[in-house]
């Protein structure tokens, strides 16, 4: 039989999903794949139930649902000041995920250069090298994960055609610095580039930190896309709704990959994630609030049983060292173990690296009720005591 196609063949499963299957399998506390453990409010929920019982139930605009665009373009206004028009600079996908394979389908070309920063979310290294494209990885390092300025210049050539950001970053939990803003958008309008920006976690930045989106610098409005999700904002991961907002040039080839990928995401849904982008700043104040103080809760036992924990500004995670720890040999073997002896799953960063990983760290998700944190630390002091 001829081959299928060498990029995802023989590719393996995500280290979420992985994860998730051991921490089933064993009955694990599961902070590994990030999501909440408690679902998003309850106003939101009803509304999409109730949407689902009253229809209509077909195909709502290939855009999007207009209530949701209004919603994400008065959003954009209300948190950076960002002028959006919603008719023609917002398209509503099935989750951040399509919408970071609709915008590499639709703006980068085989010979093309992408550079991407590692530690990376999986998907950006496959739906690049499929677009037929080049992937030019540079890294934060921890554990300030602050950018090397030499090396982001240097990554930049005559071939580059994107950049893709992720900010607040996951893993590293970074919050991108202005000044770390500003060398990215000088670089993008020096080298003609276009900017990806992968902002899920936009609302979940801790300590008063403040997210700014790359759109917001000088030069960037018509070169930037930004990219959001109500799985994050709203804690509903699995519902899927995504939202992306580009300068019109952009967002007209994106949407021509968008209605060939999913071409619509269920109305109710999206017409319940709309009356959630209008929440009061309570809302919004409430979940950073409530999630930097599980980040706190765990953080102080997880430094009690010895792990070296890294600073964390924003998202659902906590990367620790384990280097100095003789709980295994490497962030894989610790993760299996701690999977099968201890009962507890966790993330190996590793799995953030296209090749030449470094091997001594850990991801933990902290999104979890109070009890479930207490009880997987538990687990952890039983285990490293014995
Ligand atoms: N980007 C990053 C950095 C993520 O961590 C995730 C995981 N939720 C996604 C994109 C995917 O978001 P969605 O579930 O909306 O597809
Ligand atoms: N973004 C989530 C994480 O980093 C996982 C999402 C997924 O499983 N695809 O854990």
């Amino acid at each position: 039989m001829k081959p299928t196609n060498p990029v995802f063949t023989g590719l393996e499963t995500t280290i979420f999903e992985t994860m998730s299957r051991l921490a089933m399998a064993h009955q694990a506390v599961n902070l590994g794949q990030g999501f909440p453990d408690v679902d998003g409010p309850l106003d939101i929920r009803q509304e999409a139930a109730q949407a689902l019982l009253d229809g209509p139930n077909q195909y709502p605009p290939m855009l999007g649902m207009p209530e949701l665009r209004q919603a994400v373009a008065a959003a954009n206004k209300r948190f950076y000041g960002l002028d959006i028009d919603w008719q023609s600079q917002v398209i509503v996908t099935s989750g951040a995920t399509e919408a970071l394979a609709d915008c590499i389908m639709a703006l980068v070309e085989p010979g093309d250069e992408v550079i991407l920063v590692e530690p990376l979310y999986d998907c950006y290294l496959p739906l690049v090298k499929r677009a037929g494209a080049t992937p030019v990885r540079i890294r934060v390092t921890p554990p300030s994960w602050q950018l090397d300025f030499d090396a982001l210049a240097d990554a930049f050539s005559d071939k580059t055609k994107a950049i893709l950001i992720n900010n607040p970053m996951n893993p590293a939990a970074k919050v991108f610095s202005k000044a770390e803003l500003s060398a990215i958008a000088r670089l993008c309008v020096e080298h003609d580039v276009f900017a990806i920006c992968d902002e899920v976690y936009e609302h979940l930045v801790f300590d008063g930190k403040e997210h700014l989106p790359l759109m917001c610098l000088e030069g960037m409005e018509e070169r930037c896309i930004r990219i959001g999700s109500a799985g994050k904002t709203f804690s509903l991961t699995g519902w899927k709704v995504g939202y992306i907002t580009g300068s019109r040039n952009l967002i007209e080839p994106v949407a021509k990959a968008h209605q060939f990928v999913t071409f619509t995401t269920p109305p109710h849904l999206q017409k319940a994630v709309a009356t959630g982008l209008a929440k009061e700043d309570s809302y919004y104040n409430d979940l950073a609030g409530d999630l930097q103080a599980k980040r706190d809760r765990m953080a102080v036992r997880l430094a009690d049983l010895g792990f070296d924990v890294l600073p964390c500004d924003a998202t659902y995670f906590l990367t620790c060292d384990i280097s100095s720890m003789s709980i295994g040999a490497n962030d894989v073997e610790v993760c299996t173990k701690m999977v099968e002896k201890a009962g507890v799953a966790v993330v190996p960063v590793s799995a953030f690296y296209g090749g030449d990983a470094p091997t001594n760290f850990i991801r933990f998700c902290f999104c979890k009720q109070d009890h479930v944190i207490d009880e997987a630390m538990d687990r952890l002091a039983r285990w490293i005591a014995s």
